[in-house]
């Protein structure tokens, strides 16, 4: 069997193309055996129909499921996109340099035996990308399924599952093969069309950023479902992430999160931060919706195929049962969507058109008699509603009404596209007269759910991206009266004596530098001095005890608060160097700022991607409150005002009970700051004010710390 030549790939288009819309393949180690990757590919490929070429490459055969094979790639008489690698790993830089010679443009290597493999294999690997750079071919894989694409023009399966989805607009790509297969299956248990599969196993070189991008400039896809283990690049990732989610949404699922990193670190922030969030900020910035449970995902992903986005969070609700109704409101809350009245034009059309027994308000109960015409008439009243964003539909086939008819109209309604809709649909499948009504619906494109909590959880998706797309985080502010300097000089004096911790008076020094406003304060030699410094500073005040050595002062008697006068002061001296030494120890007086609410601002790194700036309920309960969120940094003034207004207390910033409210903008203003501080100096790494005392307009650090590499 020969199929027709068909054009190769134009020259000069998406590098990528070679690999995702191939004319003609090649299979390197085709094989006889049935049960062999060799063979299910090509076996694949046919079964999937693919419209282009097939030449499997085996020197000993003479054709292979029917289709006539080559000795070697340098025997096919075509031009070939694609070849898949299926080989043992050791032969593979020299199967890599025969395609180079032909012309190759982009492989898919299959076979395993490279980097997951240690030292031997990673030697491997880079011999034969170096082989591959040379002559500009895309490596897919190695370890790896492949890719797939369901467009009729090409049905390229190139990969080794058992999944054969059919054509439409969701595309996955997936590190593991594992995950990537199963969400296939899943896409395919539940109806809903696929676009492009792309599982690339060790990534060598296409990586799940190129796919990505790629899948981005793809015009027939609509969303993007992703599954990563860990980035190896979050830079790179999150710039292309960015640019893609202002296009069409990614779903992905959420890494896991252990709290095995979470050591006990000598610093708030590094303890805080030690469980894995960090692929959690990353698609929190750059808008990839995350979840937490695959079904969940790829339900939602239904509703991602077919409908638009709402323009905002308010939902009309149609339904002819009470319950479900109640249970969908209940999830669409906490999806943050709200439920309007309806206006007197809405409520007067209702009264002409809906049965007697009908509720006329949101939800629109048009109840469990209410035929196609009901539904009609509540659907197009809410798509004429200046005051609603999205429509759910509860739809109970009533044996004794004509479904198919409300079916056919909800069809009608939303093949519109004005507003988006999805539908609790409670049926029962195996009588083949709602069979034929769940057909009308799937075929029309309606998002149908068998849960009133999956659907409400799918139009809170909807809602949740079409809010991600309009949110713009803007730019890191510039500040004008920042005094680099002063840090510059202080982080390099500490390098110069080693010092891992900055001394307390060069950090508050830092931090008046920076901007960030500090408690009064003075670090004193002795007891006199202290004296001194308080009525200076005017009293009441607070003694700390100051050295290298000493992280949790309070824990050991080292905070002693709300000293009234010199004698206090002197005896609060003296019994510091009681319990700590008088060598090496210093005392550091302090303004004291009674009644404020304790806040925490601080910064830790994570390797490759820079700084995370946490912002939270602060004092010394922190660690076991853990009402802390993070941001990667550079943090605009949009996402500090995020972080102020998403931890669990964000109500008592704003006072309770008659309190006042703290200064928000000033600690918006310092979580800024802080992020410019660690920015303009990497070697940062770690920091954290804790507390910083906010009394309504008055805000300021009372204790900080920062750490040095
Ligand atoms: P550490 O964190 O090393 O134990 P802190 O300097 O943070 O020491 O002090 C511990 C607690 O003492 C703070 O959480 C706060 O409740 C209180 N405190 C410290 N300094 C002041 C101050 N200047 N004004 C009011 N309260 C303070
Ligand atoms: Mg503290």
């Amino acid at each position: 069997m020969e199929a027709a030549l068909l054009e190769p790939v134009k020259k000069g288009t998406h590098q990528l193309d070679y690999l995702f819309q191939p004319r003609s393949i090649a299979i390197i180690g085709a094989s006889q055996k049935e049960l062999s990757i060799g063979n299910v590919i090509i076996k694949n490929l046919v079964h999937y129909g693919y419209t282009g070429n097939i030449y499997p490459i085996n020197p000993k055969m003479d054709e292979i499921r029917g289709i006539k094979a080559y000795p070697s790639i340098a025997d096919v008489p075509g031009e070939i996109d694609l070849a898949h690698v299926i080989i043992p790993s050791k032969m593979v830089p020299q199967a890599i340099e025969e395609c180079g010679k032909k012309g190759i443009k982009a492989v898919i290597i299959n076979s395993a035996g490279f980097s997951e493999m240690g030292e031997e294999g990673i030697a491997l690997q880079k011999e034969f990308l170096a082989i591959a750079k040379e002559y500009g071919i895309r490596i897919f894989g190695p370890n790896c399924q492949g890719i797939i694409n369901t467009d009729p023009e090409y049905r390229a399966y190139c990969d080794f599952t058992f999944t054969f989805p059919k054509p439409g607009h969701i595309s996955i790509a997936a590190l593991s093969g594992g995950v990537g297969a199963f969400i296939m299956q899943s896409l395919f248990d539940l109806e809903i069309g696929m676009r492009l599969y792309a599982s690339n196993g060790n990534a060598c070189d296409v990586s799940i950023p190129d796919v990505i991008e790629y899948y981005g400039e793809d015009e027939q896809t609509k969303a993007i479902i992703l599954y990563t283990e860990g980035l190896s690049n979050p830079l790179e990732f999150m710039e292309v992430a960015k640019k893609v989610t202002k296009k069409k949404p990614i779903l992905a699922m959420k890494a896991g999160r252990t709290e095995e990193g979470a050591k006990a670190a000598a610093s708030h922030t590094g303890s805080l931060a030690g469980v894995d969030i960090s692929t959690e900020l990353i698609f929190e910035k750059t808008g990839i919706l995350a979840f937490n449970n695959e079904e969940e995902l790829c339900q939602v992903a239904m509703a991602f195929a077919t409908q638009p986005f709402p323009k905002g969070n308010r939902v009309g609700i149609i339904t002819n049962t009470g319950g479900p109704a109640v249970i969908a409101t209940d999830e669409l809350v906490n999806s943050g969507l709200q439920l309007p009245p309806l206006s007197d034009r809405a409520k007067a059309i209702l009264h002409e058109t809906m049965l007697p027994e009908a509720t006329i308000g949101n939800p629109i109960d048009v109840v469990a008699t209410g035929g196609g015409k009901h539904y009609r008439s509540a659907m197009d009243v809410l798509m004429e509603e200046d005051t609603i964003d999205s429509i759910f539909i509860n739809f109970v086939t009533a044996p004794f009404t004509d479904t198919n008819e409300v079916a056919r109209n909800i069809v009608e309604v939303s093949q519109l596209r004005k507003k988006p809709i999805v539908c609790n649909f409670m049926t029962n499948m195996s009588l083949e007269r709602f069979q034929e009504t769940a057909k009308i619906l799937k075929d029309g494109g309606v998002p149908c759910y068998s849960f009133p909590t999956t659907a409400a959880k799918a139009l809170g998706a909807l809602y949740r991206y079409g809010k991600t797309r309009s949110r713009e985080i803007g730019l890191p502010k510039e500040f004008s009266d920042i005094n680099s300097k002063v840090a510059e000089i202080s982080l390099m004096q500490a390098k110069k004596e080693g010092l891992s911790y900055l001394p307390a008076d060069r950090v508050y020094d830092i931090l008046a530098a920076y901007g960030i406003p500090v408690a009064k304060w003075w670090l004193a030699n002795d007891t006199e001095e202290a004296v001194n410094a308080a009525g200076n500073i005017g009293y009441p005040v607070v003694l700390k005890a100051e050295s290298a050595t000493l992280v949790h002062k309070s824990d050991k008697g080292g905070v002693i608060i709300n000293l009234k006068t010199a004698e206090e002061v002197r005896a609060a001296a003296e019994k510091m160097k009681d319990s700590f030494g008088a060598k090496g120890l210093k005392l550091l007086v302090q303004q004291f700022l009674p009644g404020g609410k304790e806040l925490i601002a601080g910064v830790s790194t994570k390797a490759g991607l820079g700084h995370l700036v946490m912002f939270g309920l602060g004092g010394i309960y922190v660690e076991v409150l853990k009402d802390v969120v993070f941001k990667i940094a550079p943090v605009t003034e949009v996402e500090a005002g995020e972080m102020l207004s998403s931890i669990k207390a964000a109500k008592l910033l704003e006072g309770v009970r008659g309190e006042k409210g703290i200064n928000k903008e000033k600690v918006i203003d310092i979580i800024q700051r802080i992020s410019k501080l660690v920015t303009d100096f990497p070697e940062i790494k770690e920091m954290d004010m804790n507390p910083i005392i906010a009394l309504g307009d008055q805000v300021f650090a009372v204790d900080a710390r920062i750490k040095i590499d």
